[in-house]
């Protein structure tokens, strides 16, 4: 039994170790349950350990069944070999295994790229499954921090699969699973930079694509483009993965492209979709509330009051200027709002259709006095 993949990499790198994922070599599915571990339904051939619930493989082998892309099949037995396991796997830096008594099987130089901060693939079966190209971005959202950076020759495979539109048979579910997940990394802009780089960005969020910059600007910020800006700015906020999302994918949409087709895509959650169309209903209305009168103001606060504090962050992200100018006033006006009292008003005998109009009048009347005490409108 071998410890294998990200457990082995980030005790190398000196990280803190999450889970750890074992491959077991020269052993049956039967040698196995009569260990006592327990198969995980659907994940053949992974076992749950008894005691420490950490997962155990058998190793596996893929073999070439014929041309193309998805031509091999991946087939387990006592005789596949640790090495064969490790060949199927996507990165150098996670092909690596270590033994019971420490030692470091290492067949594919996984050691000296982790020196040498490189992200580089295995072998050519890599094009294989399109997976690996979010994978191999997100691990640039990790590691980009620490150094690390696409190989150059991985780099030429990745344009490959994107070219070849291998990106098509991914789920949009799957490729949230892995955008989620990079969003809550370091610098979750590299996972689209190392996207866009190699023309899967494009193929995947051709709006966002056409909004980036061709070639990043690695040492000039200024040339990253408004989307990664605006996302290295929810990043500095400590901003939940909900604004995250909502901060990049603003530029994935357009009148061809609408969020409520690209939310149900990529199966985000419910809570999340509602947010990104919110903030995108809102955006246009905070632009103009600047020049907008009392009713302006009445009908934003009132429109969006489920949301106002995530709405308010982001328009902190993403549009600070106005935001450090509107925020305050925003608060004021809301306050001015709800100490109107529909009781009293109900006590004068109003009801239906007319209490609602006197009750934004007032409303409006006491922003208005908002407004002007700020010097505005
Ligand atoms: P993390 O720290 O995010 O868990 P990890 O490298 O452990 O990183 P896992 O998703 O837990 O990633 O996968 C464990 C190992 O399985 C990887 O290190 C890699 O060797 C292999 N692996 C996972 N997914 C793939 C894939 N799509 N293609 C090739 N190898 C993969
Ligand atoms: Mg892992």
């Amino acid at each position: 039994m071998y410890l294998v993949g990200g457990a082995v990499r980030d005790k190398l790198l000196g990280l803190p170790v999450k889970d750890r994922d074992w491959v077991v070599v020269g052993a049956t599915v039967e040698d196995m349950l009569e260990m006592g571990f327990q198969p995980v339904p659907g994940v053949f051939p992974v076992f749950i350990h008894p005691q420490t619930g950490e997962e155990y493989a058998l190793a596996r082998r893929e073999t070439k069944t014929g041309p193309g892309y998805h031509g091999f099949s991946v087939e387990t037995g006592p005789d596949v070999t640790l090495e064969q396991d490790l060949a199927r796997r996507d990165l150098t830096i996670n092909a690596m295994a270590e033994d019971e008594r420490g030692t470091i099987i290492d067949p594919f130089g996984g050691r000296k790229d982790l020196q040498r901060r490189l992200l580089r693939h295995v072998t050519p079966a890599f094009a294989e499954d399109p997976v690996r190209l979010l994978r191999i971005a997100r691990f640039s959202a990790r590691f980009s921090s620490l150094g690390f950076h696409v190989a150059h020759e991985t780099h030429g495979v990745m344009k490959e699969m994107a070219a070849a539109g291998e990106l098509a048979h991914l789920q949009g579910q799957r490729i949230w699973q892995e955008m989620a997940r990079a969003l809550m990394e370091a610098q979750p802009w590299r996972f689209f930079q190392v996207l866009h780089a190699c023309g899967a960005l494009g193929r995947l969020f051709p709006v966002l694509a056409s909004a980036l910059p061709d070639s990043p600007g690695d040492e000039n910020p200024e040339e990253d483009g408004e989307p990664i800006a605006v996302l290295k700015r929810a990043v500095t906020g400590k901003a939940s993965l909900a604004l995250r999302f909502v901060c990049i994918m603003q530029y994935a949409v357009d009148a061809g492209h609408p969020a409520s087709q690209l939310t149900a895509w990529l199966a985000v959650e419910k809570k999340t979709a509602t947010l990104f169309e919110n903030w995108l209903l809102a955006r246009p209305l905070l632009l103009d509330l600047p020049k907008g009168n009392a009713r302006a103001y009445r009908q934003y606060l009132q429109r969006f009051r489920h949301c106002l504090p995530q709405l308010g962050q982001l328009a902190q992200i993403c549009m600070p200027h106005l935001a450090e100018q509107l925020s305050p006033l925003l608060e004021q006006a809301r306050a001015a709002m709800l100490s109107v009292d529909v009781a009293e008003l109900q006590e004068q005998g109003l009801q239906g259709r007319f209490l609602g109009e006197e009750l934004r009048r007032r409303q409006e009347q006491a922003i208005a006095s908002v407004l002007r005490g700020s010097g505005e409108n």
